[in-house]
């Protein structure tokens, strides 16, 4: 979409409303009568230009951007949700995504079951005649989990049921859930999307009568928007994720094996490498291993704690899909608010760290990794 400028880059249009030719002209549009813009919470061209390239990469018919992931994923449930319904997720979610199905959607009367992902009768088993719908992030934060989404389509459509996947750790580039039958993709577009550590922003993608019925009048009324400066910076960003991400995922396959091949390193989990429980699995879904290696140090949380204070180039952060490499001790972090035991189920660990491996030279990245290991 270009202004009559015909600039080169997008233009960015920092408004909250708009203007109209005539009463008659601003009747006309409130009746839906032409698709001109009305007001910015409920579209506005920059953003609209962002979701229409988020539309084209992941080749669904329509989407909604919101102002970050969890705004994304509050929506894609509570806008198709009712008192009575069910909800089936895994239990491996990102923390704000487990709440919600764990303590928010139940205070509004939607009951929800966790379960173990990868297991598919677990699925099956669950299904009850009130379930509306399966929620699932594969790979899954932290421990990186699998989840066949081609399998648990099907039982969710068997059921009566639509599938929400958050995408995020997969990113539009590595995998396309709508390609298996997916119904809502979700993406914290915070993450590997705006890639630079810069701005928050969310999208919700799915086919047309979901963004008409559901999900565009909720957010209309509830106003989760993206504002057109964040769209804009995401744009940008969008110009060079297919080729960040391959190099992510090039770096990220360095790091894996070199923490594989050391004494001190229990166990590394990383989706592209032959020793992951479900790599055949992670291959036929995804085009590359992603950016995220999980690992597990010998010595528990003193050992995580004294490697990760020695990284030099590595951050210690929360955040991940950032240029910047980032280290997550995720027991004392993004996971404690889960108990001794929800932490054990999911194979969180005192030694067990996240790392968002960055752009940086993979050399330079392993000399820090080998180097840090070695005062762990
Ligand atoms: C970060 C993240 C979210 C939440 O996104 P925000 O933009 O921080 O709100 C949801 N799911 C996953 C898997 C994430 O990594």
């Amino acid at each position: 979409m270009r202004s009559p400028f015909g600039e080169t880059s997008e233009a960015m249009f920092l408004t909250s409303g708009y203007v109209y030719d005539s009463a008659e002209a601003a009747e006309a549009r409130f009746k839906g009568e032409d698709d001109g813009f009305i007001y910015s919470r409920f579209a506005n061209p920059t953003v609209r230009m962002f979701e229409e390239r988020m539309i084209a990469l992941e080749g669904a018919e329509d989407a909604r951007a919101t102002a970050t992931g969890m705004a994304a994923v509050t929506a894609a449930m509570l806008c198709q949700l009712s008192a009575g319904d069910h909800v089936v997720a895994a239990k491996a979610l990102f923390g704000s995504c487990r709440y919600i199905v764990e303590e928010l959607l139940p205070r509004f009367g939607v009951e929800s079951t966790l379960i173990e992902g990868t297991d598919l009768s677990q699925w099956e088993a669950a299904v009850r005649p009130n379930t509306k719908v399966f929620f699932l992030e594969t790979p899954s934060n932290p421990t990186l989990e699998i989840i066949d989404l081609k399998a648990v389509t099907e039982i969710a459509h068997k059921a009566g049921a639509r599938v929400v996947v958050d995408n995020v750790f997969a990113t539009p580039i590595l995998q396309r859930p709508m390609e298996y039958g997916v119904d809502v993709v979700v993406y914290s577009a915070t993450k590997h999307i705006d890639g630079q550590g810069r701005c928050l922003g969310g999208i919700v993608l799915a086919d047309q009568a979901f963004i008409d019925d559901y999900l565009a009048n909720f957010l209309r009324q509830t106003g989760p928007s993206l504002s057109p400066f964040n769209a804009w910076v995401m744009l940008k960003s969008l110009e060079t994720l297919d080729l960040r991400v391959r190099e992510h995922c090039r770096n990220a396959r360095c790091v894996a094996q070199a923490l594989e091949g050391s004494s001190k390193v229990l166990r590394t989990i990383y989706p592209g490498l032959k020793s992951h429980p479900q790599y055949k699995l992670a291959m036929d879904q995804m085009d590359l291993g992603g950016n995220i290696v999980a690992f597990e140090l010998d010595g528990g949380k003193e050992a995580a704690f004294r490697f990760a204070n020695a990284l030099q180039i590595v951050s210690i952060s929360n955040n991940l899909g950032d240029s910047k490499s980032l280290i997550t001790h995720p027991t004392t972090t993004t996971h404690q608010r889960l108990d001794d035991s929800a932490r054990a189920e999911l194979g969180i660990t005192d030694g067990l760290l996240r790392l968002s491996v960055g752009l940086e030279d993979p050399a330079d990245l392993v000399d820090d990794i080998n180097r840090s290991l070695s005062v762990s």
